[in-house]
């Protein structure tokens, strides 16, 4: 029987109020009825654009959706492993509304059918219900060397471990998951989620050494010579922060969003948090408009700071985050200063952020992506008071890194690899997620490390 109710079942949440204070996950997730009454919204369409064109790695969506209805949670979540290894982290993290929900039929006179809401409720109800089983498959006696724990990486390794290689992954931080656990805030993404699944690879037999940065402790020649690997994957990502080079940028106070959500993520505090937490400030002001800086402004307000700020120099139809994102955000009392360009970090005299000095823009032509440009209007400078400045403009390729590994690269510091094959510019070495797109999504750099996993599987049985 289908539900033909317009709109989505709720996905339930916690109050703004109470979301203000605490890092606990904001949205609680379906329960077993919700679940079953939103999936029987799904249409089991026999074209599945959802699937075909919307999901990067094709979860077979009617189908999983179809257990749910059956009240078959287990066998939905069998369904989904078949072609994902993190489906509570993709059903909570993916822009699904670009990607499976955007093409759900049901979206044209209506709202599309949760399919994120639907991945997680089974992903959590397996963790929550079914002992894991995983075992180490048999050996074929070749190892294969992956670099780098993020997405991109652990699906790789996932894959080349369930066809029976010795995968170990080399990884430079102390912890595991890449952006999923250092970057990605905790209230949307919890962490024994992350480890949840990184203990799945651990029980199929992949092993992990942290503190192993290539480039630095180990190099391709050791990993495909003296260590005896017959291949590497390179997924370690594009997460060297940028800066808008404008005076002031290194005065106290003023951080770049990826040391502030490491240290906020961490709780270890980084070498900028005085006594290892973030201090409490009066304004927070984070420059940016994009899905970093709702993180940051997000993560801001659980500091306990008096007022938090978005500072951005288009306007609201212009930022690249999601809807969802800005709506959570200014629910929690997150301030938007739109039209602004920011100049200068304001000296307070002792060396302490006191502002972000500011030009207001007005939007010009489209920029080559389509983006109305922002313009200066010369004459109207003026400060925007803050004790604290966030700079979330976007991240880039380790250029130092890439240049030690000596692999061809793009106008924009991308590895280049062949489409088809994922292999590099050095035969053996192949490269997936953010190190060949630039930044782009959690689920897309998965796609590319299994991708990349069947291709280095059909190289060394070739
Ligand atoms: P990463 O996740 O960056 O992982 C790379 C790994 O390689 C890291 O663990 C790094 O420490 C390691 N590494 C780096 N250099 C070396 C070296 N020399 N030797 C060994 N290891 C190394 N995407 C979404 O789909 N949804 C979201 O909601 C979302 N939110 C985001 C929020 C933030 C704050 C950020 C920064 C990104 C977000 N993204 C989101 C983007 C997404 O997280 C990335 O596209 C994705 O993590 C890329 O995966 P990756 O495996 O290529 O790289
Ligand atoms: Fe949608 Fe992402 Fe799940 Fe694919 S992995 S079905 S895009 S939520
Ligand atoms: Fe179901 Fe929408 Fe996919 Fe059709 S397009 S199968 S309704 S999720």
């Amino acid at each position: 029987m289908i539900n033909f109710t317009r709109k989505k079942n709720p996905m339930p949440e916690l109050e703004p109020e109470v979301r203000r204070g605490s890092f606990a996950e904001s949205q609680t997730g379906y329960t077993e009825e919700e679940a079953v009454c939103e999936a029987m919204r799904c249409l089991k369409c026999r074209e599945h654009p959802c699937m075909t064109s919307g999901c990067p790695v094709h979860n077979r969506i009617p189908d999983f959706i179809d257990m749910i209805c059956q009240g078959r949670f287990e066998d939905a979540y069998q369904i989904l492993r078949t072609t994902t290894c993190l489906p509570a982290v993709c059903g909570r993290v993916c822009p699904q509304e670009e990607q499976c929900e955007g093409r759900c039929v049901r979206g044209i006179r209506g709202q599309s059918v949760a399919v994120g809401a639907l991945e997680r409720f089974v992903a959590d109800w397996h963790r929550e219900h079914v002992a894991a089983e995983l075992k180490a498959r048999e050996g074929n006696g070749k190892k294969v060397a992956v670099v780098g724990a993020g997405p991109a990486g652990l699906a790789a390794a996932g894959d080349l471990a369930e066809l029976g290689y010795g995968v170990t992954v080399f990884e430079k931080s102390q912890v595991l998951g890449g952006v999923l656990t250092y970057g990605i805030p905790q209230f949307r993404l919890p962490k024994d989620i992350v480890e949840d699944e990184i203990s799945q690879l651990k029980a199929l037999g992949v092993s992990f050494e942290t503190g192993r940065a290539l480039g630095e402790d180990l190099s391709l020649d050791d990993l495909l010579g003296s260590m005896g690997f017959s291949a590497v994957f390179l997924g370690f990502g594009a997460g060297i922060s940028r800066t808008m080079n404008i005076p002031g940028e290194d005065l106290k106070g003023c951080f770049q969003a990826q040391d502030f959500l490491n240290g906020i993520n961490l709780k270890e505090g980084f070498s900028g948090f005085p006594e290892g937490r973030f201090p409490k400030y009066g304004t927070i002001a984070v420059v940016g408009g994009g899905n970093v800086a709702m993180d940051a402004c997000r993560s801001a307000v659980r500091t306990g700071a008096g007022k938090v700020l978005i500072v951005y120099r288009r306007s609201e139809a212009e930022m690249p985050a999601h809807e969802g994102e800005i709506r959570e955000a200014r629910d929690e009392g997150v301030e938007f200063v739109f039209l602004h360009n920011p100049v200068r970090v304001v000296d307070d005299g002792s060396g302490k952020v006191a502002g972000l000095e500011c030009l207001d823009t007005k939007l010009g032509e489209d920029d080559s992506r389509g983006h109305r440009k922002p313009v200066n209007i010369p004459g109207t400078e003026h400060v925007v008071p803050a004790d604290c400045v966030i700079m979330a403009v976007g991240t880039g390729a380790d250029d130092e890194l890439l240049g030690k590994c000596g692999l061809e690269t793009d106008s924009k510091g991308r590895i280049r690899v062949d489409p088809e094959t994922m292999e590099t510019s050095r035969p053996r070495v192949f490269a997936g997620g953010d190190a060949v797109t630039g930044p782009l999504t959690v689920i897309s750099a998965m796609g590319a490390g299994r991708r990349a996993a069947a291709a280095i599987h059909r190289k060394l049985s070739a």
